[in-house]
């Protein structure tokens, strides 16, 4: 991956005195913003917040500003304008925002005053019923619906029984299910699991997401929850279904300030809720959440949230089934391969899929076709995976940089024994990323071998390594791939025990988070002594996978070269393609 340095915000009046003294590349006008390079890097700032600004975007002052246009003109910078996006509907919903506003507290507080009257018609005239509490839906989605997901659907199947018939469960004596936490990453089809369930067992689905909560007025959330069990409980069997619940059921006292009360005074309503369930009252709460680990204990108590469904990401034939539950809406050619689509997304979720089936026939109907055809359906692919395709300003030089160093990443690639296979190579700009190199796994990995470990650490040294050695010179592009690298050898290091020195010795500095991968920190466990080991060998596989792709690209510079141009001319290089350019240059076979 090649990354490009964030853009900097800087006062009007520097854009001013770089403008003047020659130091503006290009300007982008956008609506008042004006966004832009210099020539030079500019430094801001000191001690650990300085930083080289090169992106920089600044905003035209509303009083105007006579002689920018002159200055531009006598500075001779290249000028691109570009239409603001913003609509006139997003503009007219920004002015008259405040006013929504007050209105809508108008309203809450009527309501909050029918309510201590004991109901009747509000101050205004708003009933209860307008003000819109939760989602009720009486769905026909049912488990057919939902692909893979095998354990958690057997799971399920039992709150199905008791719904369906709770006198049945009753007398044979089993402790009916009362609420069941779905644990998964974002998109691994939580909702959509609860809603299959209710339509599995035919009950109403009443639903409500824990973020709402957090922007409203204190008392709100908890006369939601509490009106929102009183209708439920009238239309038992019923399954009632919180999203988010992190959002409100964080462990308590750790809030980040604002909305503390209100999510306290929610989450402590629920629990009084579900307390107060009777054995004959089926009503079952499902709750979402992809952070189980942060949840508040008092939440998985006995008789609370007291099972744990979790939902795993897709393996590649649940991944082919999502693909083929969410194209039946579209027109799809016969070219179009479902399986080698879902070879392609290893890691995504069932959301992203979807997405990627919507994003396709929005591209084929671009292209105005009438069905999606493989190449849509690959640019789809890509534009989930790495964020849309953008336009971006990129001068030759930097696109030659670009170029080798993601030609370095390929080669290195190609020329290493067991690595996934490379699929391709682009310097299209994608998200934040200028340049990419792809490789897809040819079946989803759940353990990584040492060498497996060793050669991701190699490709993702290759960028950088073939800028060195083409250019003699080095660029800010691989920051990413560095970080990446340092990552995979500390945890070959501290985790999985593969470096010799230290032995299989977990030297765990923080668990790692169960859905998202982040790191959660945690006291260092071990000696300074340790620790100055530990850095020395990582610094020590990083060193020895640089040499090992450096060897490498020396050997096949002629490749290296030859992909580079490639790439430069025609910027996305894929598959055999791929394979016959470097073949066409390989002098001398290597084993
Ligand atoms: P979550 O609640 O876990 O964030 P959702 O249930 O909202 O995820 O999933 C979003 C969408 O993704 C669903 O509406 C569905 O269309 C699709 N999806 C996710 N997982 C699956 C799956 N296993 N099978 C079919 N569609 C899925
Ligand atoms: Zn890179």
């Amino acid at each position: 991956m090649f990354y490009r340095p964030a853009i900097e915000s800087v006062a009007y009046t520097e854009f001013k005195t770089q403008l003047s003294e020659g130091n503006v590349k290009n300007i982008r006008v956008k609506g008042e913003v004006l966004k832009g390079e210099f020539k030079e890097a500019v430094e801001r700032g000191a001690g650990d917040r300085k930083k080289e600004i090169v992106y920089f975007k600044t905003v035209f002052p509303s009083f105007g500003d006579h002689d920018l246009m002159k200055l531009i003109e006598k500075r001779n910078v290249t000028v691109f304008t570009e239409k603001d996006e913003r609509s006139w509907f997003s503009i007219l919903l920004i002015n008259l925002l405040p006013w929504i506003l007050i209105i809508g507290f108008f309203v809450y507080s009527s309501r909050q005053f029918q309510q201590r009257m004991g109901g009747g018609q509000g101050f205004f005239g708003f009933g209860k019923s307008k003000a819109k509490l939760y989602d009720r839906s009486v769905g026909d989605v049912t488990f057919q619906n939902v692909a893979g997901l095998a354990n958690a659907k057997q799971e399920l199947g039992e709150v199905v029984d008791f719904l369906k018939d709770p006198s049945k469960f009753n007398q044979l004596g089993g402790k009916p299910p009362k609420g069941i936490l779905l644990a998964g990453a974002p998109g691994t089809g939580k909702t959509l699991l609860a809603q299959a369930a209710a339509g599995e067992a035919d009950v109403p689905f009443y639903s409500i997401s824990g973020s709402e909560f957090i922007e409203m007025f204190v008392g709100v959330g908890a006369s939601r929850v509490r009106d929102m069990f009183a209708q439920a409980k009238k239309e038992a069997p019923v399954i009632i279904f919180i999203d988010e619940l992190d959002s409100i059921g964080r462990f308590r006292g750790a809030g980040l300030g604002g909305g503390h009360d209100e999510r306290e005074q929610t989450l402590n309503q629920i629990l009084s809720e579900m307390d107060g369930f009777s054995p004959n009252d089926s009503v079952v709460v499902m709750a979402a959440t992809n952070r189980p680990d942060v949840l508040d204990p008092a939440l998985v108590r006995p008789g609370r949230f007291d099972r744990k469904v979790v939902l795993e990401l897709p393996d590649k034939p649940a991944r082919e089934k999502i693909l083929a539950i969410h194209s039946d809406a579209i027109t799809i050619s016969g070219d179009v391969d479902l399986s080698v689509v879902a070879g392609a997304t290893a890691g995504l979720s069932g959301a992203d899929l979807k997405n990627i089936v919507n994003e396709a026939a929005i591209i084929a109907g671009r292209r105005d076709k009438n069905q999606v055809e493989s190449e849509d359906m690959h640019e789809a692919v890509d534009k989930i995976r790495m964020g849309p395709e953008r336009d971006q300003f990129i001068s030759d030089d930097e696109k030659k940089t670009i170029a080798y160093h993601e030609a370095g990443h390929a080669l290195t690639a190609k020329n290493l024994v067991g690595t996934d296979p490379l699929r391709k190579v682009t310097i299209i700009p994608h998200g934040q990323a200028l340049g990419m190199t792809e490789q897809i796994p040819e079946k989803d990995r759940h353990t990584y071998t040492k060498q497996y470990l060793l050669n991701r650490i190699a490709i993702l040294m290759g960028g950088r390594t073939a800028e060195q050695i083409v250019f003699n010179d080095i660029s800010s592009g691989a920051a990413n791939d560095l970080k990446q690298a340092t990552e995979t050898a500390r945890r070959m290091v501290c985790q999985w025990g593969m470096s010799e020195k230290l032995g299989p010795v977990n030297y765990s500095q923080g668990e790692s988070h169960p859905f998202l991968g982040k790191e959660m920190t945690e006291p260092k466990k071990h000696s300074e002594d340790t620790a100055g080991i530990i850095d020395a060998e990582i610094q020590a596989i990083i060193h020895e996978m640089e040499k090992t792709c450096r060897t490498i690209l020396e050997k096949r510079r002629d490749s290296l070269e030859a992909l580079a141009e490639a790439l430069i001319s025609r910027e996305t290089i894929e598959d055999e393609e791929l394979d016959e350019i470097v073949k066409d240059n390989e002098t001398e076979p290597d084993n």
